[in-house]
């Protein structure tokens, strides 16, 4: 098994906070990312603020916290952790419309986490986001939501705006978005796209997922975005954690 903590802990070269106790306990969970805790590892715990709303996200009702994610809940690692990819060596920022058409159409292999605030605010995100294990199916956390993407069906709708537009004067996007996907119209069809469809396209972009419509709107309109692969800010945030 796999821990989002995981990810982020190698990728940072992360270690055990000094002076954390060792359980003496029966085994249990980490109460964020749910890793085994045994009796001899070290942990913490942990007291929700007044203003924690991410109860429901929690793994397990343990009370205690692994080492990996006392990192995660602090503030500089959750700052520096809210529009992310996540590897096992590297974090990419992705809050690009570039990096998202690269992340979304041709991801690298897995593991790795995906990680987007809703609100471009603090959010806990990373302790609570699943591994993306096959990079065919994307597991991203955008807030308080969870969602899933397919990046062929990503580039198959990519491949359709670029069709339908050959020769127009004004783009006429396939599916109507709204990149918060707060919009009433958010993901229906655009009926000015509708004549030029083939045959099943229409029941293919019904079938979107909330995802892929939230991931659309950033990589298929008029301006077309050309996937470009960030440059990773892995050494610039191991060096805004270590301490001065
Ligand atoms: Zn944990």
């Amino acid at each position: 098994m796999l821990y989002p903590s995981d990810l982020v802990a190698e990728a940072l070269k992360l270690k055990p906070d000094v002076g954390l106790p060792h359980w003496q306990q029966g085994p249990t969970h980490c109460s964020h990312c749910a890793r085994p805790i045994e009796a001899g590892d070290l942990y913490s715990t942990y007291k929700a603020g007044e203003f924690f709303s991410d109860t429901r996200d929690l793994a397990a009702f343990s009370g205690i916290v692994c080492w990996r994610c006392v990192h995660l809940r602090k503030k500089p690692l959750m700052d520096g952790l809210l529009f992310r990819l996540v590897t096992r060596t590297e974090i990419y920022p992705i809050a690009t419309n570039v990096a998202k058409a690269w992340l979304f159409m041709t991801p690298p292999d897995g593991p790795f986490v995906i990680t987007h605030s809703s609100t471009g605010q603090t959010q806990h995100l990373a302790w609570r986001t699943p591994v993306t294990l096959d990079k065919r199916l994307l597991t991203l956390r955008y807030g308080p939501t969870l969602y899933t993407i397919r990046p062929h069906a990503i580039r198959r709708v990519a491949d359709l705006a670029r069709r339908i537009n050959y020769g127009q004067i004004s783009w006429i996007n396939p599916v109507l978005f709204d990149r918060k996907g707060a919009d009433d119209a958010h993901g229906l069809v655009n009926p000015k796209a509708l004549p030029m469809l083939q045959e099943g396209e229409r029941e293919f972009l019904i079938g979107l997922s909330p995802g892929e419509r939230w991931g659309l709107a950033s990589v298929v309109h008029s301006k077309m975005p050309e996937p470009e692969i960030p440059e990773p800010i892995t050494q610039e945030l191991i060096a805004k954690l270590s301490p001065r």
